[in-house]
């Protein structure tokens, strides 16, 4: 319990002589926080969401009715004031959330730790990233919109990452709800094992409350914030409803579960007890979805949903979370991290989230392991640099609550720690562990950007400093030749955003250009190379020989490059060898074909020669430059290009065309999956091929299909988009053609 927090209570009761009963509640749960939790006693869960289902309005709610925070304001309402998770000035215009802040929150004598994850699909690794560190997520979904594209892609992450879920239909109160459309959707789309936990009790304006399945009760949501939850019986009316719901609840977990099975078959009725504990080991293992229901807005189902994250997701315990010991010396071992919480073993915590906040920059970790005290030192894992812990901080939204220890389980974050998101640091200097490394995906759209007026240069450069270390998907660089600075992102609207980040937060307003696929090019067989050097023309020369082979990298490295010095002897001074790998780097910025990156190869320098006087680093980076370009000249290049896991959802009779379609722009289909009337169809369309698919989708399926789309690899492109590339850029750069062969 903080100071203030004890102040503001004696506050409380020497000006009211008896406190209220939230107040009382609100101090014993301080109290009780800064108690030493039990495992079976915490949760990390995320939100999930399509974007505007409400996950805002609902994060508010649970925080409201944990204690958290003392009043409720409407997302995108009149008063200016926002819900307390959108920190963001653009959200709170938006009205989505873009950053994964970590809050805590205690509800039922449970500490729960809730990561807001992003829900546009260009910000795939902030979700990726909360994803991680959770063990459990509530999938929130409207009960008009139903499943949508971003559901898509967010159910596709959790299966990645093996994320327990419940699903929340929320906007039980809208015009057009329907819950029961809402679960076909879950069979039918995303091949959920799903059944209801809770039925409404009326829709639309009418919605009082609902029905709880499994404890055969009603539940309703008195107070002027729903905060007052009074348990009643079954209306007459609907309990031959409730029966039958409850029937095929049983029904959908027997056919995952052995024990409710067993009963279901011998005709026994299982107990409550049964059911639930059903519920929590299937959702456990991914093997049913349960689906609640309610409205965020209306402060209907917020508590069931509350007693439903305590009862059905797993705690920290229940998760298996492992490391790789020594992966520097070839294969890594794998280890399983200890979640016990009694700081006996070494401590493992893994970053997953950098924010400059205003308080200061703030990195955001996970304890996996063991313990820290506020005083320790900790090490960064990848960089070996040693922290001391001054100060330990647990979030609120953009509040802050100093703690002097953390444990296995904990989310917790410290002050200016110079480190990247995905950075394990360990207490042991000496133990070279890692958790595993975040997927990644590579930049695949980029986009001219410059500020509009030129007095906002710093600022500029800030913004990009910023950008780019909270987010590795978000590049940036500067393209000489044509004199502009290009930005790099997954996607049209992750560039947008930043661009809007800038105006906003850094007073930088700035231009766009056109989005552009960011297309590589690379080595088709290995090319040797012997290149000089030579600079002679009054006052100090220039003198450097290069020469060994340049080679492709196998097809799945063909966004890296690889750099390896293999000579001997003393040739090439070992000084200069930088030099050359710098060479080599800076002219893979910009191919020779289509002026694309060049990626994929793998430059071996083997021997050289050097000159007494006349050698320096700067003559050994321009002969490996000369090299390079010497190779374009003779070996064999070709174009790479972003290939994109496409996901289309959309009623059976659209079936044929939607095939054509994805045909017709070049895609490949990998699978074919359908129930109830709905299919989905798996594809590999190169992304350059993408624009304008949604409009294309929308018309075609009478805008009920549904797609989604998330980076692959790079592939070869196909020779005449590879021609067409080639042409375009010899004429901006005004080459004559047919200069450079193609040679594919
Ligand atoms: P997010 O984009 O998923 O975070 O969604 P928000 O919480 O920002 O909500 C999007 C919009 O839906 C806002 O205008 C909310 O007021 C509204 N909203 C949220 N929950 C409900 C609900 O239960 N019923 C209705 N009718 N509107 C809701």
């Amino acid at each position: 319990m903080t100071i203030l927090n004890v102040l503001k209570f004696a506050n409380a009761v020497k000006s009211a002589h008896k406190p209220s009963h939230t107040q009382i509640e609100k101090f014993s749960s301080y109290v009780k926080y800064a108690e030493h939790k039990a495992l079976e006693k915490i949760r990390n869960i995320g939100i999930s969401a399509h974007i505007d289902s409400g996950k805002t309005t609902l994060t508010e709610r649970i925080l409201f009715y944990t204690g958290r925070i003392d009043s409720m304001h409407e997302v995108k309402g009149k008063d200016n004031v926002g819900a307390v998770m959108d920190s963001m000035e653009l959200e709170r215009q938006r009205g989505i959330t873009i950053q994964s802040a970590a809050t805590y929150t205690i509800w039922k004598d449970h500490n729960i730790n809730i990561i807001d994850t992003p829900g546009h699909v260009d910000f795939t690794v902030e979700v990726e990233r909360a994803l991680r560190v959770l063990d459990g997520a509530v999938l929130v979904l409207c009960a008009v919109g139903g499943v949508q594209s971003q559901t898509l892609t967010v159910n596709r992450q959790m299966k990645r990452y093996n994320v327990p879920c419940l699903a929340f239909i929320n906007k039980l109160d809208r015009l057009g709800a329907n819950p029961d459309r809402v679960l076909k959707q879950l069979r039918s789309k995303m091949n959920h094992n799903a059944a209801f936990l809770h039925l409404p009790i009326g829709l639309e304006k009418d919605c009082q409350g609902i029905l709880e399945l499994i404890e055969e009760r009603a539940v309703y949501f008195d107070g002027d914030f729903g905060e007052k939850v009074r348990y009643d019986e079954v209306p007459k009316d609907r309990r031959a409803e409730v029966q039958e719901r409850r029937h095929e609840l049983i029904e959908h977990l027997s056919n995952v579960d052995e024990t409710l099975g067993e009963l279901f078959l011998e005709e026994k009725t299982p107990t409550v007890a049964d059911i639930k504990k059903a519920v929590r080991s299937t959702a456990l293992k991914r093997t049913f979805t349960p689906v609640l229901l309610g409205t965020a807005l209306k402060n209907r189902g917020v508590q069931p949903l509350l007693d439903a994250v305590l009862e059905y997701l797993p705690h920290p315990g229940q998760v298996e979370n492992t490391a790789i010991i020594n992966e520097a010396n070839g294969e890594g071992e794998t280890i399983i991290l200890d979640p016990a919480r009694d700081g006996k073993k070494p401590f493992v915590g893994l970053a997953f989230k950098l924010e400059v906040s205003k308080f200061g920059q703030l990195t955001y970790l996970r304890c996996y392991q063991g313990m820290l005290k506020r005083g320790d030192n900790i090490f960064n894992a990848r960089t070996g640099k040693k922290v001391k812990i001054s100060r330990l901080v647990r979030m609120h939204s953009s509040n802050m609550e100093e703690v002097s220890e953390v444990f296995a389980g904990d989310i917790f974050a410290l002050f200016g720690v110079d480190c990247a998101s995905g950075d394990t640091f360990v207490n042991d200097g000496k133990l070279e562990l890692s958790m595993e490394s975040i997927h990644v995906p590579d930049p695949v759209v980029s986009m001219a950007i410059r500020p509009k007026n030129s007095k906002d240069r710093d600022n500029f450069s800030k913004a990009v400093a910023r950008f780019t270390k909270e987010d590795p998907t978000f590049q940036f660089r500067y393209d000489g030749d044509n004199k502009e600075t290009i930005v790099s992102g997954m996607g049209e609207l992750h560039l947008e955003i930043y661009a809007q980040r800038m105006e906003r937060e850094y007073n930088c307003p700035v231009e766009l250009g056109k989005p552009k696929v960011a297309f590589r090019e690379t080595m088709m067989s290995p090319c040797s190379f012997d290149y000089l050097h030579k600079k002679q023309s009054g006052g100090a020369g220039q003198f450097a020989r290069v020469s060994g082979i340049m080679e492709p990298l196998p097809p799945h490295q063909n966004t890296m490059l690889e750099f390896v010095d293999e000579t001997v002897g003393t040739n090439i001074p070992k000084q200069f060898v930088p030099g050359v790998e710098r060479g080599f780097l800076d002219t893979c910025q910009k191919g020779y074909l289509t002026g694309h990156k060049i990626s994929g190869v793998k430059f071996r320098l083997q021997d050289g020669a050097h000159h007494i006087v006349d050698s320096s680093e700067l003559a050994f980076f321009l002969a490996a430059k000369g090299a390079v370009k010497d190779v374009f000249e003779e070996g064999a290049w070709q174009v790479l290009e972003p290939i994109m896991y496409v996901e289309v959802t959309m009623p059976e009779e659209f079936h044929g065309t939607v095939i054509g379609q994805l045909n017709k722009r070049g895609g490949i289909i990998t699978g074919n999956e359908g129930s109830e009337g709905w299919t989905t169809v798996y594809a590999e369309v190169p992304l350059n091929n993408m624009f304008g698919y949604a409009g294309e989708l929308r018309s075609v399926t009478q805008g009920k299909g549904e797609f989604s789309m998330e980076y692959s690899r790079y592939s070869p492109c196909l020779p005449d988009v590879q021609e067409q590339l080639i042409r375009k850029y010899q004429e901006e750069m005004g080459i004559l053609p047919d200069k450079k062969k193609n040679k594919n």
